[in-house]
């Protein structure tokens, strides 16, 4: 009989949908997938859950200043945030709103729990309170006024269902004590310890004045509010009051920001207690990324976004960054200076250089096959031997969640393998038979390394790692690796080898910063139509209608609109291909009386080289622009042909003049 795996069950948070995800969010679901990846790797049966929170008054307000009902914007947000995460490659495995009725019901079960065991009941909350924003405000402003609108606050109490935390202070600290790991890192867990020691107070857990919320059943108009809502999803995902089918509760770690830590290992574990449910093994706080000293928020205007860097340097690039920058746990700095840096250093001359390095010369020394090695000399052997140790040294620094010290670990092993190849020079060796088995032995050496270097990283890069698992003639894919049984001299010789692809294609930085900058700026304020504004206005992508002046495709013009076009005969200069935008070409024309830069999409059905000197037709006095954040100074005339609307270059059958104008 097969052994049953061992389960790990891990979760970002419940985002909550007043916006869209930003680098923050990213860098949670990121640690999140490739935590999952790393544990499916070492044998487990792995669930990841993410979602959205979509109740409360925020929402209410957002979606009445879009015109909308609350289930219609709550809607649009989950499916913009899901297609994200599809977008970056970060799918979890469960996605789970709060307004989905699994959820509800899950949340009014753990409440009859909680009530069943003496743990609720009901008494007054009274707070200030601001009538035109529909919320109670913690912190005034002087004179007692809203610090949102500025308006008089007014004291109000209502009938409110409390629970019991109070009650929790020493279960609590019993729990932290006999789970020493069940706060991390060390420093959070001190600060909630006195936290708790201080005294806990009874905690509101419903309210009757937000109509969005789940309803308290029979108890209409109490809705729940907020923790005892948002915290149970993590228990919906994976089953509900059926979690016990499932058998993934209790969460092995609930990774989350700083600021909701104590939400996280005082309410969560309380509710739990107070329900006779399991409370989770394990609670990861993560630090912010830091823009000039100050946490990352739209407010500020610092926000960074993952899709233009993606554009730019790929999803690896991003998840790299952000895994081998900052101790995991820390607060860290983000710079895009310094992201394509690494970038450059430790992606393109590290690792896609000793994978490119090696694949050419496997293919010109050995016709695309894993030699086979002759006798080892030292240096190969001390090679072996840190190659092996770093397995160990890798895998334990991922379990402890050092991730930045794991990548530390196997880019010195990449540095070592340079190192070698330099010294040992396999390139310098000559044809005599004595040669070519140092050099069959040489190039095993590294091409094992490589093996071993890309299973250990394929948690963190799993694009670029899926292309030398490839490169190196496996089928099965580099997923399916078992990291315990991952061992030096597995590689075995005559293996083909299959196609090499470039994996890191080096990035001049200035220019990359603009353009990943430019690309931002577009995706925070899009151009201004009818339908953008109102998805702006209300940080709603639009609703995918179709723009409304289809009307004018058939209007005709008088000769002096189409005067004001100028068109000329330009002669393509250069062509090259942009990285981070697969469609598009980038241009110098001559255009008589200046060369012009010209972006053009053209790239999937035209070769740059192609291009060199050939006539076009260049619409010259348009209004300059970015396209991925390149600057185009002018257009190409193409006709579109066929459904998929290929595009053929404008020309000319007799030869033409540089610079004439076309009337
Ligand atoms: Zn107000």
């Amino acid at each position: 009989m097969a052994e049953k795996k061992e389960k790990f069950y891990i979760t970002t948070p419940i985002y909550y949908t007043n916006g869209l995800p930003h680098i923050g969010h990213t860098y949670t679901t990121v640690v999140a997938d490739m935590l999952r990846r790393y544990k499916r790797m070492r044998g487990y049966d792995v669930v990841m859950t993410t979602g959205t929170d979509e109740h409360g008054v925020n929402v209410e307000r957002a979606a009445k200043n879009a015109e909308i009902p609350e289930s219609e914007f709550v809607a649009r947000m989950a499916e913009a945030w899901r297609t994200l995460w599809d977008e970056l490659g970060l799918t979890a495995d469960e996605f789970v709103r709060t307004t989905d009725l699994k959820h509800v019901r899950t949340v009014q079960w753990l409440f009859r729990l909680c009530k069943e065991n003496g743990y609720v009941y009901k008494g007054h909350y009274t707070g200030l309170y601001c009538i035109y924003d529909n919320a109670y405000v913690s912190e005034p402003k002087p004179g007692n006024l809203c610090p949102d609108c500025e308006r008089p606050l007014e004291t109000v109490t209502e009938e409110n269902y409390f629970f019991k935390l109070s009650a929790f202070q020493k279960p609590l600290l019993d729990f932290y004590r006999k789970f020493p790991d069940f706060i991390q890192p060390e420093t959070r867990k001190n600060e909630i310890v006195s936290f708790v020691e201080g005294g806990l107070k009874d905690l509101s857990i419903t309210r009757t004045t937000i109509r969005w919320g789940i309803p308290v059943p029979g108890e209409e108009p109490h809705v729940f509010y907020v923790w005892f809502d948002a915290l149970a999803a993590y228990l919906s995902a994976v089953g509900g009051p059926e979690y016990e089918k499932r058998g993934m509760w209790p969460a092995d770690v609930h990774l989350v920001g700083k600021d909701i830590i104590r939400f996280h290992t005082v309410y969560w574990p309380a509710f739990l207690m107070a329900a006779m449910l399991p409370p989770p093994k394990q609670v990861w706080a993560h630090g912010w990324f830091l823009m000039d000293a100050a946490k990352m928020s739209k407010s500020k205007g610092n926000v960074v976004l993952p899709r233009p860097i993606v554009n730019m340097l790929g999803m690896d690039a991003l998840r790299y960054f952000l895994l081998r920058e900052v101790v995991f746990g820390q607060d860290g700095n983000f710079s895009y200076d310094a992201l394509v840096t690494r970038y450059n250093s430790d992606l393109a001359n590290g690792l896609g250089n000793l994978a490119s390095r090696t694949a050419a010369m496997l293919e010109r020394n050995f016709a695309g096959q894993v030699p086979t090695p002759g006798a080892r000399l030292p240096q190969d052997d001390a090679l072996a031997r840190d190659t092996q140790q770093a397995i160990g040294e890798v895998l334990e620094r991922y379990d402890k969640f050092e991730f930045a010290r794991a990548l530390e670990a196997i880019w010195a092993v990449i540095a070592a393998a340079d190192k070698y190849l330099t010294t040992e020079q396999p390139w310098a060796l000559g044809d005599s038979s004595d040669e070519q088995t140092r050099k069959a032995t040489i190039l095993w050496t590294s091409a094992e390394l490589l093996r071993i270097v890309t299973a250990l990283a394929h948690p963190v890069l799993p694009e670029s790692t899926a292309k030398v698992w490839k490169m190196l003639g496996y089928s099965a894919p580099v997923a399916a690796v078992e990291l315990d049984g991952l061992r030096w001299g597995q590689l075995a010789p005559g293996t083909s080898l299959g196609k090499f692809q470039a994996l890191f294609p080096r990035v001049e930085k200035t220019e990359a910063i603009e353009r990943i900058e430019a690309m931002a700026n577009e995706e925070l304020n899009p151009p201004k139509t009818a339908a953008s504004t109102a998805a702006a206005a209300s940080h709603l992508p639009a609703a995918g209608g179709a723009a409304a002046s289809a009307a004018g495709a058939s209007e005709r013009i008088a000769i002096e609109d189409f005067a004001k076009v100028e068109m000329r005969v330009g002669q393509v200069k250069t062509a090259e291909r942009i990285v981070g935008a697969d469609k598009l070409l980038k241009l110098t024309v001559d255009i008589g009386s200046e060369i012009r830069q010209i972006c053009a999409g053209i790239a999937q059905y035209y070769e740059p080289e192609a291009l060199i000197g050939r006539k076009v037709v260049v619409v010259v006095n348009l209004a300059p622009r970015k396209l991925r954040g390149v600057e185009s100074n002018g257009m190409i005339v193409a006709a579109s042909v066929g459904p998929e609307g290929r595009p053929v270059l404008a020309g000319f059958q007799e030869d033409v003049e540089v610079g004439a104008r076309l009337k």
